[in-house]
């Protein structure tokens, strides 16, 4: 090595060792990443995700929906917890998401290849599907490229749009503010015992770079207060979001053992989480 080369060398390093944090972080948090084992929520809805990004798939004879889709690097997770459970990954036929943020569609794309399921996204949302995040109002147009793989959606969703298969149907909620699309989803669950009326919730969480009026989205602060309020009078028996931390999965869960649908029923930290997010809201907006 000459002089040049080892100087080239320092530099290289130098670089790596200021960025490494950042390229740990393009992949988000540790708990994002960890596996879960999967389990049963109720009937025929499944955990599937990882530690903390929060996968849903719903079973029928005539093949399967995933709500969620976690990051790229999660895939083969995702896929092995399906078929721990005894299901075939090529069964997806709907692939459907909380959110069109990174945590939720990077592996979108990867499982509509493997697949062949239909996209079905809410139409504040698809934009920002079909361009990678590009056009996401907080996080695009910073000239940085794709947060994430593009994907071309199939379905439109708006509010209260009903996606069926298989004899299930889910309501779609459209809930605006953390993305233009966000969306939560109500569904029955029948087990052997009740039908259990379940909520997939997309958490109204505010992020630091929100303001009242910004170009990128004016009415953000009008669609904040929508979903808060929706979210505080829809009506449900078993609560699930997008991420296992909103709603306290490995708390609630740790000497979980077999079947435990009333695990979900955890009103009380739903309620708390709603008055805090308020509290957010007014600590923003001002009123
Ligand atoms: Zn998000």
């Amino acid at each position: 090595m000459n002089f040049r080369n080892g100087y080239l060398a320092t530099i290289i390093l130098a670089a790596y060792l200021l960025l490494a944090p950042y390229f740990v972080s393009a992949e988000g948090k540790v708990e994002w990443s960890k596996p879960q084992q999967p389990f049963c929520i109720a009937g025929n809805l499944y955990y599937v995700g990882t530690y903390d990004l929060a996968c849903y798939l719903v079973t029928t004879s005539e093949g399967h929906i995933l709500i969620n889709e976690g990051l790229d690097s999660t895939v083969p997770m995702i896929r092995a917890n399906v078929e721990r459970l005894g299901f075939k990954f090529t069964d997806i036929k709907i692939l459907l998401i909380s959110q069109a943020h990174f945590d939720h569609v990077g592996g979108l794309a990867k499982i509509q290849a493997l697949t062949g399921a239909k996209v079905m996204i809410d139409k504040m949302d698809a934009p920002v599907v079909e361009d990678g995040g590009n056009s996401d109002y907080l996080f695009g147009g910073k000239g940085r490229g794709s947060m994430f793989k593009p994907v071309k959606v199939d379905r439109l969703l708006s509010d209260g749009d009903i996606v069926t298969l298989g004899g299930m149907q889910l309501k779609m909620l459209h809930h605006p503010g953390h993305t233009k699309g966000a969306c939560s989803y109500l569904m029955d669950i029948v087990d052997k015992k009740r039908t259990y009326k379940v909520l997939i919730a997309n958490m109204p969480t505010i992020l630091d770079d929100t303001k009242a009026g910004m170009a990128t989205y004016p009415n953000v602060d009008k669609d904040f207060a929508y979903t808060l309020h929706s979210l505080k009078t829809v009506k449900f028996d078993l609560w699930v979001a997008a991420h296992a931390s909103q709603f306290y999965l490995h708390e609630n869960h740790k000497d979980r053992k077999g079947y435990h649908p009333e695990l979900f029923m955890d009103k009380k930290h739903y309620d708390e989480e709603l008055k805090e997010l308020s509290q957010d809201y007014v600590k923003k907006f001002g009123r």
